[in-house]
């Protein structure tokens, strides 16, 4: 393939710069042939833990991972509803409601001072923490920060947290370089015609 590299490109992203954006990611190349970085129950348990969601790799059946991929989905469409100035779609909001209803994991304190979470249902419960910070995204201020990586292929979404709000790449030493060896090629080859 040409561009990035697969295994670069399967590998998840956790620089969105807000947990349910880190979801979202979980799909690469948006804009081109996306790819599934969380493909199996075994990714999905990794990607949790790797997330900063739980503290240990739970079991994960299939309904887990149909679970992920459906506030996934949902996630999206809250996102594009809303940064789109529509209202969301009912099917959406159901779903993400009923996934933050339930509980977070919750913390512990063991007596060496350390911070353990603990959950009866930690995929539930991470998926729940996820909708959470969904639901605090979009009705807190970083909504308007909320850009998209203009690389045609990337499209990720990320939390602009510059100064002026004018971040074009998801990162620059990803989609931001890609860029800058386009227009480097992209010179060079006029420079040789003229
Ligand atoms: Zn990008």
């Amino acid at each position: 393939m040409s561009g990035p590299r697969a295994d670069v490109v399967a590998r998840p992203r956790f620089d969105t710069g807000r947990d349910c954006l880190n979801l979202l990611a979980t799909v690469g190349l948006r804009g081109a042939d996306p790819v599934e970085r969380v493909p199996d129950e075994a990714a999905l348990a990794a990607w949790l833990v790797a997330a900063g969601l739980l503290d240990a790799p739970p079991v994960v059946h299939a309904k887990h991972l149909a679970a992920m991929r459906s506030l996934r989905t949902a996630t999206w469409d809250v996102l594009a509803a809303l940064r789109a100035g529509r209202p969301v779609p009912d099917d959406a909001l159901v779903l993400i409601n009923t996934d933050a209803a339930h509980s977070t994991p919750i913390p512990r304190l063991t007596a060496d001072g350390r911070g353990v979470r603990e959950s009866a249902h930690p995929v539930e419960s991470a998926l729940a923490a996820l909708a959470r910070d969904l639901i605090d995204l979009v009705t807190g201020p970083d909504l308007d920060r909320v850009s998209e990586c203009t690389d045609s292929h990337c499209r990720m979404l990320f939390v602009d947290t510059s100064r002026g709000g004018r971040r074009r790449w998801c990162s620059m030493t990803r989609c931001g370089n890609r860029a800058k060896v386009r227009a480097h090629t992209a010179r060079n080859r006029r420079r040789a015609r003229a």
